[in-house]
């Protein structure tokens, strides 16, 4: 059995995984929403986790 745990973003505003890290010049990272144009150091972040026992 294959335990998969996978690390996925998401966005806050409209839960949509399209997510873009971008380098910000002094407040470090920040995030883009690529759906709908959200900007922020807040983003939410899932763990996926997939059994495979096949
Ligand atoms: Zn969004």
């Amino acid at each position: 059995m294959i335990h998969i745990s996978k690390k996925i973003k998401r966005c806050p505003k409209c839960g949509s995984t399209d997510i873009v890290s971008e380098a910000g010049m002094m407040t470090g990272y920040k995030y883009h929403c690529r759906k709908c144009d959200y900007v922020g150091a807040l983003i939410l972040e899932e763990y996926l986790e997939k059994e495979t026992d096949k």
